[in-house]
């Protein structure tokens, strides 16, 4: 709750510190220069500028009552402002800056007040968390690029949130698409329930002690207000269209027309074809079944993924156009292998050893260390005795362990020669 209020006090901050800019830039033919420089009261920006800011960060940033800061602000400007002696004039220019200012005040509070959660956790799925601690509490200019990446991110979105709007769910958004292609005559869709709206005679205004019905038109009063309302300006009256995002906002428009002209809400909403045209209820038919069941085994699978998930993935391939070597009495084989952690601990004393046939296992370089979130790579030798293989071709087991415990076991093949000396 707090939260959502320090968000609205934020953006009215925003909004009152730009009237006060941009009456100043007014005043002196919109010259930045003049305002900050050649200004009559340089002490005004100060006083219901730089002060108000500076305050207002800092109570703001190390606490939840930023918001206070903001209703004295207000109190001051407000009597600031009524000892102007020649006020605000409102052109289009003042009128386009503070739509650009509302917008950017409502990004900034949307984003960056309610999303603090959200983001940080994005970020944190891409980079791991760790990663962005250290991000968060370190210098800037230690990951500027990072720094900067993200910056280009939030503009293209403020671009998204001020302009680019509607036009994302129509022309970027695949969601319209993969719709038509999956509805037919039962989906259930924000629909216009076209049999009730129009009638034998079509929709028509609204008149006072009119009978339409006797007249023969519909409940829809022709208001329009649901295509003013619609975020993607289609009229859903003339059918599902691919623009509609089912944001439902015709839903509620429509039902607020109906409610005032004292007819039954309901003229839009979630319906069929078929429920429209044939009167049909919804009915949990075979394809609801097969879909559903068909969400209940991935969801299961899913969730079954996440459980057996091993912290450690390790793949042993033998090296290729290599060809096994042999001793009097043992034959060798050399891989590469792959140990990857995916684990947010550092993985110590790892041994990889086997566990299917006596032999011995020489890493090349030796390693014992995987990082966290990390790989490790090489090349190793499995040395066998001629007495243990049975055939040219065997499969091994071999395991991982770290710290003495087992946390991975994988497989590989193993080549000998055909006939081995002492069979
Ligand atoms: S549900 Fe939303 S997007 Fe679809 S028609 Fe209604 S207002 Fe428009
Ligand atoms: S809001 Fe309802 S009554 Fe008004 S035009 Fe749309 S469908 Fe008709």
């Amino acid at each position: 709750m707090l939260q959502m209020i320090n968000a609205a006090f934020y953006a009215l901050f925003i909004l009152a510190m730009g009237y006060y800019f941009i009456i100043n830039l007014q005043w002196y033919s919109y010259k930045l220069t003049r305002v900050l420089f050649h200004h009559t009261k340089i002490w005004w920006h100060f006083v219901y500028f730089l002060i108000p800011f500076a305050l207002y960060m800092l109570v703001n940033n190390t606490s939840d009552y930023g918001f206070v800061v903001v209703i004295a602000y207000m109190g001051v400007l407000f009597q600031w402002y009524r000892g102007l002696d020649k006020p605000l004039v409102w052109t289009g220019r003042v009128k386009r800056f503070f739509a650009a200012m509302l917008l950017f005040a409502i990004f900034i509070s949307v984003a960056f007040q309610d999303f603090t959660v959200i983001i940080p956790l994005f970020l944190a799925y891409f980079i791991g968390s760790d990663v962005l601690l250290e991000y968060i509490t370190g210098n800037p200019l230690d990951h500027i690029g990072t720094l900067i990446k993200l910056l280009v991110f939030t503009l293209v979105f403020f671009f998204v949130f001020a302009w680019f709007r509607e036009q994302v769910c129509i022309i970027v958004c695949p969601y319209g698409r993969l719709q038509g292609v999956l509805l037919d005559k039962q989906s259930i869709v924000v629909a216009y329930d076209h049999k009730r709206g129009e009638n034998d005679n079509g929709r028509k205004k609204f008149r006072k002690n009119e009978d339409r019905e006797e007249m023969g038109h519909g409940d829809c009063i022709d208001c329009n207000q649901c295509v003013v309302v619609c975020p993607t300006g289609i009229d859903i009256r003339n059918g599902t269209q691919l623009e509609c995002v089912n944001c439902t906002a015709c839903i509620d428009a429509c039902d607020e027309i109906m409610d005032k002209v004292g007819f039954d809400p309901g003229l839009i909403r979630y319906a069929s074809e078929d429920n429209i045209t044939k009167g049909e209820e919804f009915k949990f038919n075979a394809r609801i079944k097969a879909y559903s069941a068909v969400l209940t085994i991935m969801v299961a699978v899913l969730i079954a993924l996440l459980f057996l998930r091993s912290d450690l993935e390790a793949t042993i391939l033998r090296l290729p156009g290599q060809n096994f070597t042999t001793t009097e009495t043992s034959v060798s084989n050399v891989y590469t292998f792959k140990l990857i952690n995916k684990t947010v601990k550092d993985l110590k004393n790892v041994e990889i050893k086997l566990v299917s046939h006596a032999g011995e296992i020489r890493i090349v370089g030796g390693t014992s260390f995987v990082p966290k979130g990390d790989l490790t790579e090489g090349t190793l030798f499995i040395d066998i005795d001629k007495k243990d293989l049975e055939s040219s071709k065997e499969k091994l087991k071999i395991g991982i362990y770290a710290d003495g415990e087992l946390v991975e076991t994988t497989s590989t093949s193993f080549t000998g020669p055909m006939k081995l000396s002492n069979n």
